[in-house]
C-alpha cells in the first residue's frame, strides 16, 4: 500500500509492504505531518525499515535527521546529492519558469544537516527493505535524484516532473531542474519501465502515460511546453 503525505511544499510516501518505508521527509515543518500518518496507519515508528530520499532538497530532506533519531531507521541518499544533505543547503537550485522564481525563496531553506547511513551510486534492490521493488537513479532536477520502481508498475518519481495543481492526473515539468539534458534521459528511462502510475513530490499522481508527452519523437531531448503555469 502506498500513502501520500502531504507536506507543506511537497509529498511523502509511505509504502506499506512486508515492513514500511518512508520515501522523503517534508520540509523541515512537517515532522508533525509525518507522524500523524504513521499513527493513522497504526506504523510504530521503530519498526521503520529505511528512509529513502529521493533527492536531497530541503523539501525532501527536511526532516530526515529528526526522524532518524525518533525512528532508527537508516537514511539512503545517491552519493550525488549526498554533499547537499551532509551541508543541510539546496545547493543550485535552477528555475524553470516564473513561478520557480517566485516559489524559490520559499523552497530555498536550511535544512539540518545530517550523514547518511547509505550512500549509493548505482540503483537498489528494496527486497531487503521489505518491498518489491528497486531505485533507480533519475538525475537531472539534482545530480543524485532517484525514483523507486515498485514491481506493481507505481513509481514515486520525486521531482523528475511534477503533478498539476489544477488538473487531475497531468503531469508537467517541474520548477527547477539544474540540467534539463539529463532530467529527459531520466524521463526516457521512466518511460521505458511501463509504468502504470507515477507519483510526483509535488502535487498529485498521474498514469505513466503522461511521461510520453515530454519526450521528442526521437527519444531525444525536447521538452513539451506547457501554457499551464500552476
Ligand atoms: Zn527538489
Amino acid at each position: 500500500m502506498l500513502i501520500r503525505i502531504k507536506g507543506a511544499i511537497s509529498n511523502c510516501y509511505l509504502l506499506l509492504g512486508e515492513k514500511p518505508v518512508l520515501v522523503d521527509t517534508g520540509a523541515p515543518g512537517d515532522l508533525r505531518a509525518i507522524l500523524a500518518a504513521f499513527q493513522a496507519h497504526k506504523v510504530n515508528p521503530k519498526s521503520l525499515a529505511l528512509i529513502l530520499l529521493t533527492h536531497g532538497h530541503s523539501d525532501h530532506a527536511g526532516c530526515a535527521a529528526e526522524l532518524k533519531r525518533r525512528t532508527g531507521a537508516q537514511i539512503a541518499i545517491h552519493a550525488g546529492d549526498a554533499p547537499l544533505v551532509r551541508a543541510g543547503r539546496n545547493g543550485v537550485l535552477a528555475v524553470q519558469d516564473t513561478l520557480g522564481r517566485i516559489l524559490r525563496p520559499f523552497v530555498d531553506e536550511e535544512f539540518e544537516a545530517f550523514e547518511p547511513d547509505l550512500v549509493f551510486e548505482e540503483g537498489i534492490a528494496l527486497e531487503p527493505y521489505g518491498l518489491r521493488g528497486r531505485v533507480l537513479p533519475t538525475p537531472g532536477h539534482t545530480a543524485g535524484s532517484v525514483s523507486v520502481v515498485l514491481a506493481n508498475g507505481e513509481a514515486l518519481i520525486g521531482d523528475v516532473l511534477r503533478g498539476s495543481l489544477v488538473w487531475p492526473n497531468k503531469a508537467r515539468e517541474h520548477y527547477f531542474c539544474n540540467d534539463p539534458g539529463r532530467n529527459q534521459r531520466s524521463i526516457v528511462r521512466l518511460a521505458r519501465e511501463g509504468l502504470l502510475r507515477c507519483h510526483p513530490g509535488t502535487f498529485g499522481s498521474f498514469p505513466g502515460t503522461e511521461l510520453g508527452r515530454f519526450l521528442s519523437t526521437d527519444g531525444g531531448g525536447v521538452f513539451e511546453l506547457s501554457s499551464e503555469t500552476v
